[in-house]
């Protein structure tokens, strides 16, 4: 699946300010916004209580995620998937997220100042999304 995501300088910036923010627990976001065929535009996004309990995983409670999918809804949106942050690590999908990430839908993984965009297929092989930034006319 030839897939693209686009997101703005505001979405990275929200994004990053919400993984330092959590720090040194990962944080957890919800990230909405528009699908066109295959392109897939990340316009907004709800940073949400990271409820795990430990420093390098994140969980999400299933109330929360229906309250973060409808403040997207209410905002004309479509969830299009989650962000998480690896505060000690590298941009890249660790063992329990490729045990535990949601399948099919987008996935943002947050190191530093690098964000890596992925998208997990049926059977959890993680693919590698090309992020592109909006330019200013687009
Ligand atoms: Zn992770």
């Amino acid at each position: 699946m030839a897939d693209e995501v686009i997101w703005t300088e505001a979405v990275r910036d929200q994004l990053l300010r919400a993984a330092a923010a959590a720090a040194p627990r990962e944080c957890v976001v919800v990230l909405g916004g528009t699908r066109a065929g295959t392109q897939t535009s990340v316009t907004d996004l709800v940073a949400v209580p990271n409820a795990a309990y430990s420093c390098d995983s994140f969980a999400l409670a299933p109330d929360v995620f229906a309250s973060a999918e409808h403040t997207l809804r209410d905002r004309g949106l479509a969830f299009l998937g989650f962000a998480h942050s690896h505060p000690e690590g590298t941009p890249a999908p660790s063992l329990r997220d490729r045990a535990e990430l949601w399948t099919g839908c987008l996935q943002l993984i947050v190191a530093g100042e690098r964000v890596h965009a992925y998208r997990l297929d049926r059977d959890r092989v993680p693919h590698v999304v090309s992020l592109t930034m909006q330019g200013p006319t687009a």
